[in-house]
């Protein structure tokens, strides 16, 4: 179900207030909208409920805000300077560190490595438990209040349900706009943690912020090239000539771009040349290479990847589903040129080779 043009702008229009006329003491708020957009897109195609009058509505439990919230502020839970006297994690909040950070670091240092490690930890539900409370306590009903009035334009406070509903045709525009939301999101998170004096001994000048927040973790996707490189035969991906592991010219490669959707899901990845990758880049790749990485990922290998990457990996091929068929959607809809090939494009209609 669309939105009509005219929610769309109001959209955008409301996202910016946001920005402008929020209060941003803590960086909560920036999470929830991060999260919202992430859900509405991997949910992609599912509406949980059907307003009578005005198109789709999503529902939203505040159980999923704050697995969201976790796996958003799991990154973040890493020291940012190793140099320090002590670990030093960077300050999220004005008065105390943000406390959904401290507790992450508690696990980190008991040996928690990953999101997956930590779902199956038992201090999970605790935590859930915990971040559930920040959700509610604060940035749930803070986020619509712009200078100092509430405007629910995404969705209407409710306060005795354990669920948000979404306006109608908010997540059809959480969908649309989803690489505007995220990159807005992430340039202010971030700007928000520069402000901090704080923080400044451990910034500094050196290192790149954004990459410690919010890049994906390249010496991490280094575990999933012997899985690759097994479940294709040694081949790239997308040309398939035979790929030579020990030149390390192998690159992992996120199916659906980083740009796209930044997080690192098990399925999502394929093994090609570097020069494939490179030429690539932020590109989808046509349909025919679509259908077979829904063939290799999600039917032939869909379990052995589960049980292989899991450990690293986010492995929900459910959502890796949803999330291509979200990318996919929004190409179409802007008609985009798919990659086929080395500076090779082709159009959602255009027939082609198929590979
Ligand atoms: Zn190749």
């Amino acid at each position: 179900m669309q939105a009509s043009p005219q929610i769309q702008l109001d959209f955008i229009a409301y996202l910016q207030r946001i920005f402008v006329e929020g209060d941003f003491s803590a960086t909560y708020k920036y999470a929830l909208l991060h999260a919202l957009a992430d859900i509405c897109v991997e949910q992609a195609g599912l509406t949980n409920t059907v307003s009578a009058n005005s198109g789709s509505t999503l529902r939203i439990s505040h159980q999923q805000l704050a697995e969201k919230f976790i796996e958003l502020y799991w990154q973040h839970s890493v020291p940012y300077s190793a140099t320090a006297a002590e670990p030093m994690l960077l300050l999220q909040n004005m008065g105390q560190q943000a406390k959904i950070l401290t507790q992450l670091a508690g696990l980190r240092a008991c040996g928690v490595n990953s999101v997956s490690q930590l779902k199956r930890h038992h201090d999970w539900s605790t935590l859930v438990k915990a971040s559930k409370n920040i959700v509610k306590v604060g940035p749930l009903w803070r986020l619509q209040k712009l200078a100092g009035i509430d405007e629910c334009f995404l969705y209407p406070h409710q306060h005795n349900t354990d669920y948000i509903e979404l306006n109608a045709g908010i997540s059809f525009c959480f969908r649309r706009f989803y690489d505007l939301v995220v990159t807005m999101v992430r340039n202010h998170w971030q700007l928000q943690i520069r402000k901090n004096s704080r923080n400044d001994v451990l910034i500094g000048d050196k290192g790149n912020l954004a990459d410690f927040l919010f890049g994906s973790n390249r010496r991490s996707l280094q575990q999933a090239k012997p899985l690759l490189f097994d479940i294709q035969a040694g081949n790239c991906f997308y040309c398939q000539k035979p790929l030579k592991l020990q030149q390390d010219t192998a690159e992992v490669d996120h199916f659906i771009p980083w740009t796209r959707y930044p997080n690192d899901l098990g399925h999502n990845f394929v093994l090609a040349h570097r020069r494939c990758n490179n030429n690539k880049r932020d590109h989808l790749a046509s349909l025919s290479h679509q259908h077979r990485w829904l063939t290799q990922n999600l039917e032939q290998y869909r379990q052995l990847i589960s049980d292989e990457l899991s450990p690293y990996f986010s492995c929900d091929a459910e959502r890796t589903l949803s999330i291509n068929h979200w990318a996919y959607q929004v190409a179409k809809q802007n008609h985009s040129q798919l990659w086929q090939g080395i500076n090779q494009f082709v159009g959602f209609e255009e027939r082609e080779a198929v590979v």
